[in-house]
C-alpha cells in the first residue's frame, strides 16, 4: 500500500465509484445506470458493453489482470472465480477484453456451494448476476464485481439477494407512512448499518503449532493463565506497536478499498481488538464488512500475526461480536428514528419507534435465530455479551415518554400534562455514551438501535434482512390502518397507545446480565432460546415464514433451505471440533504426558537409589498418570459419541448439543488439569500465557 499518498487521494483509489464512472462514462451510460439504481430499472446491453469497456480499461490501468464475480454463498463468506481479460487475436496475440455480458452475469460452476436442496445436481450450476447498488473493486490484481447468486430457476443462492429484497421492502412500506405524515418528497428510504467489528490478534508461530486454531479457529484446551482480563488494563488501553502498525496497514488497505474505517482501539480481553466503520447503506455495510474480516485476516499474515474472528477463541476471557447499529434514513437525508423538534416529527417518530417496538417483540424468536451459530453459544448468555433472551433498552427519557403514553399520566419534564401526540413536543432525549447500557441485546442510541448479539465471525446479511422486514411488516400493518382513518390524529395517538400497551414487555432497561432479569423475562412470556439447537427450529415456525413469503424475501423453499444448511453446519462444526480434540488428545497430548510421567517416575527411581527423598517425582507422576488414564476414557467417550451422532439432521443438531458438547466440555477439564501439572518443555502446544501476552 502507497504510503506517500494522501488519504482522500488513497480513499477509493481502488473502487470503481461513482465519481470514476461520471469521468469515465458517457453521460447516457451514466444515467442509465444512476437510473437502475435509484429507480430499479435494468440496463440495456449497450450500456453494459459500456461501463463493462470503461471498468475493463480502468482496472487495466490499475494493474487488474483479472475479473471476477464477487459473491456472498450461504457459507457465510465471500466466493470469487477468477477469469483473466485475455482474448487471443491469432498470430500468438492476445488483446484485454471485457464485455456487459460479463460484466451482468456470469456462470461459476458452483455446484459445491450449500444449497440446502435448493439445486437439484442436474441444474447444479447457479449464475451471478451483477449488483449495481455495490461499486466494482480491485483486490489483489482482479476486478470483483459485486454480484447476486441465484439458481437457475430463480431461488436466491446468497445472502445478497435477500437483503436487497428486504431493504426495497421496508423503504416501500416506510414511505406508505411518510405520506401519511405530508411528506411528498422522499422517493426512497435506506436502511443503514454500521457494523462494528471485534477481533484477537495473535502471533503466527504460535498459532502454527496449535491444531485447534487451525482447524477450528478457537482453542478447544487451554488452563487459566495466571492472568487474564482481571485487571482491566486492555480495554482502550495504549495499543502496542506491532499492533498498532497491523492497524495502520489494515487501515489503508480498507480505505484503498473504499471502506470507511473510522474507529480503533483495544478491546476487554488481552490481544482484542475493534474496528468501526461510519455507517453506510445496509448492503454496502453488508459487502464492507465482508472485505474488512478478509482483510483482516490477509494483513495480519503480512505481520507475522494471525487474525481470529471465532466468537470465543479462548475460555476465560471475553469472545468477540459484531454491534449491528442500524437506523433508517431517507433520501432527502432524515434520519427516521432521530426523535424530532416539532410535535409532528414527533409522533412520526413515536409511530417508527412503535413498529419497531412491536416487530421486536412479535419476531424476537426469529431475531435469536438470526445470531445462532456454534461459535455464538459461547457467548450469549455468559455475561460477556447479552443474554440470549431479546429485550429493547430505551433510556429513561425515552421509557418515561413511553410509560406516560401508556398511563396517560402525566409526563414530569414535560411540565405535569399528559403528552399529547401530536401536538406536544418531547422532552429532549440524551445522545449520551454514559448512559448507554451494555448489557443490552438491541439498545436505542439516540437515533439508531444496535443490535449487539451478533458473533464476530458471521454475515451481517442474516440480521439486517430480519431487521429491515420486520419493520416492513409492522409498517405495512400500520399504513393499512392509519391509510382509512377518518380523524389521522385521533387515531395516530390511539395506535401509539395501544401498540406500546401491548408490547411493553420487551423492553426492560435494567441489568440483562442480572439472572434476576431471566426469571422476569420468563415471567412477561419472552422466548429464552439458550442454544443455537434451542433456537433454529423457529427459522422455520410458520408465523416466520409467513412473514417473509408475504414480504417476498425468502420463498418457502428459500427459507426451508437455509434452516437446512443452519442446522447442518451447528453439527459439521462440533464433528470438526471433537474430531481435533481427539486427534490432539491421541497424538499430542497422551504421548507428552505420558513422557512425562514416565520421566518423573525415572528420576524417583534414581533418586531414591541413592537415597534421596522423591516426594515430588512420585506424587506428580501418580496424578499425571491417573488423569492420563481418565483423558485416554473421555477421548474414547467423544470417539463412541461421534460414532453414533444420528443420521437425521435435526436430530444429530439436537445429539451434537446435548452429547458431543458435554463430553468435549469432560475432556477438556481432565486435559487443563494436565496442563497445570506438566512441565513446561513437556507440554506439546503454546499455552494461554504466550498466546495472549505475545510481545
Ligand atoms: P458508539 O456506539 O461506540 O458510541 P457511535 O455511536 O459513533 O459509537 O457509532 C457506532 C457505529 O454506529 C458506527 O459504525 C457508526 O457509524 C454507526 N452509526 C452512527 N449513526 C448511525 C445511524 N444513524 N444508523 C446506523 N448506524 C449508525
Ligand atoms: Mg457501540
Amino acid at each position: 500500500m502507497s504510503t506517500t499518498m494522501k488519504l482522500p487521494e488513497l480513499f477509493g483509489s481502488l473502487v470503481f465509484n461513482e465519481e470514476t464512472m461520471k469521468e469515465r462514462l458517457s453521460s447516457a451510460s451514466y444515467g442509465a445506470w444512476k437510473k437502475c439504481v435509484t429507480e430499479g430499472t435494468s440496463l440495456d446491453i449497450s450500456t453494459a458493453n459500456e461501463i463493462a469497456e470503461a471498468m475493463k480499461q480502468w482496472a487495466v490501468e490499475k494493474g487488474a489482470t483479472h475479473y471476477t464475480h464477487w459473491f456472498q454463498p450461504m457459507t457465510g463468506v465471500t466466493a470469487e472465480k477468477h477469469d483473466s481479460f485475455i482474448s487471443p487475436v491469432g498470430g500468438g496475440k492476445i488483446i484485454m477484453e471485457f464485455s456487459g455480458k460479463e460484466l451482468v452475469r456470469g456462470e461459476p460452476d458452483a455446484s459445491s456451494f450449500p444449497s440446502g436442496g435448493l439445486r437439484a445436481t442436474f441444474e447444479a450450476r447457479g449464475y451471478t448476476a451483477w449488483d449495481p447498488t455495490s461499486f466494482a473493486f480491485i483486490k489483489e490484481g482482479s476486478l470483483c464485481i459485486p454480484t447476486v447468486f441465484c439458481s437457475y430457476s430463480g431461488h436466491a443462492l446468497d445472502k445478497k439477494t435477500p437483503l436487497l429484497r428486504s431493504m426495497d421492502e421496508v423503504s416501500r412500506q416506510a414511505i406508505r407512512i411518510l405520506r401519511l405524515f405530508g411528506d411528498t418528497e422522499t422517493k426512497r428510504v435506506t436502511a443503514q448499518v454500521g457494523p462494528e467489528q471485534e477481533y484477537f490478534l495473535i502471533d503466527k508461530a504460535d498459532y502454527a503449532k496449535r491444531e485447534d486454531l487451525r482447524m477450528t479457529g478457537r482453542t478447544l484446551f487451554g488452563a487459566k493463565p495466571p492472568r487474564g482480563q482481571e485487571l482491566e488494563d486492555h480495554y482502550f488501553g495504549a495499543i502496542r506497536p506491532r499492533v498498532a502498525a497491523y492497524m495502520k496497514d489494515l487501515d489503508e488497505t480498507l480505505w484503498a478499498l473504499g471502506v470507511l474505517s473510522k474507529t480503533k482501539h483495544n478491546e476487554v480481553a488481552p490481544c482484542q481488538h475493534e474496528m468501526a466503520p461510519i455507517f453506510s447503506d445496509a448492503n454496502t455495510a453488508c459487502d464492507h464488512n465482508q472485505l474488512a474480516m478478509e482483510m483482516m485476516k490477509k494483513v495480519a499474515d503480512k505481520h507475522g500475526l494471525v487474525c481470529l474472528l471465532h466468537e470465543k477463541p479462548f475460555a476465560g476471557v471475553n469472545g468477540s461480536g459484531k454491534h449491528d447499529n442500524w437506523s433508517l434514513g431517507t433520501d432527502t437525508g432524515k434520519n427516521l428514528f432521530k426523535p424530532g423538534s416539532t410535535p409532528s416529527q414527533n409522533a412520526q417518530f413515536l409511530l417508527f419507534l412503535a413498529a419497531f417496538v412491536k416487530g421486536v417483540d412479535d419476531y424476537q424468536d426469529f431475531l435469536r435465530t438470526t445470531v445462532a451459530s456454534a461459535g455464538n453459544d459461547h457467548r450469549l448468555g455468559a455475561q460477556e455479551a447479552p443474554p440470549a433472551v431479546i429485550s429493547i433498552f430505551l433510556g429513561d427519557e425515552l421509557n418515561a415518554v413511553v410509560e406516560s403514553i401508556i398511563k396517560g399520566t402525566e409526563f414530569k419534564d414535560a411540565g405535569k400534562r399528559t403528552l399529547e401526540i401530536g401536538v406536544d413536543v418531547l422532552p429532549a432525549i440524551r445522545q449520551d455514551n454514559t448512559d448507554r447500557n451494555r448489557t443490552s441485546p438491541m439498545a436505542f442510541t439516540g437515533n439508531k438501535f444496535e443490535f449487539r448479539m451478533l458473533g464476530s465471525s458471521q454475515s451481517i446479511s442474516g440480521p439486517n434482512i430480519a431487521l429491515n422486514t420486520i419493520m416492513a411488516e409492522e409498517l405495512n400493518q400500520f399504513a393499512d390502518e392509519l391509510e382509512k382513518s377518518t380523524d389521522f390524529q385521533a387515531d395516530l395517538q390511539k395506535l401509539i397507545k395501544k401498540t406500546f400497551t401491548e408490547h411493553q414487555r420487551i423492553i426492560f432497561n435494567g441489568n440483562g446480565y442480572d439472572d434476576a432479569w431471566i426469571a422476569e423475562a420468563e415471567k412477561r412470556g419472552l422466548c429464552n432460546l439458550k442454544s443455537t439447537a434451542d433456537a433454529l427450529p423457529a427459522y422455520i415456525a410458520p408465523k416466520n415464514m409467513d412473514l417473509f413469503v408475504k414480504h417476498g424475501i425468502y420463498t418457502k423453499e428459500e427459507i426451508q433451505a437455509r434452516y437446512e444448511i443452519h442446522v447442518e453446519n451447528y453439527t459439521t462444526v462440533l464433528t470438526i471440533e471433537a474430531n481435533t480434540m481427539v486427534d490432539m488428545i491421541k497424538h499430542d497430548i497422551l504421548p507428552a504426558v505420558s513422557g512425562y510421567a514416565t520421566d518423573l517416575c525415572e528420576r524417583a527411581d534414581s533418586k531414591s537409589a541413592c537415597g534421596v527423598a522423591c516426594k515430588y517425582e512420585k506424587e506428580t507422576a501418580a496424578q499425571v498418570a491417573q488423569l492420563t488414564d481418565e483423558l485416554m476414557e473421555a477421548c474414547s467417550k467423544l470417539e463412541s459419541g461421534l460414532a453414533a451422532i444420528p443420521a437425521d439432521a435435526e436430530a444429530a443438531m439436537q445429539y451434537s448439543h446435548d452429547v458431543i458438547v458435554a463430553d468435549m466440555a469432560a475432556a477438556r477439564t481432565i486435559a487443563d488439569k494436565l496442563e497445570t501439572l506438566t512441565a513446561s518443555e513437556y507440554w506439546p502446544f503454546p499455552v494461554y500465557s504466550d498466546m495472549l501476552f505475545y510481545v
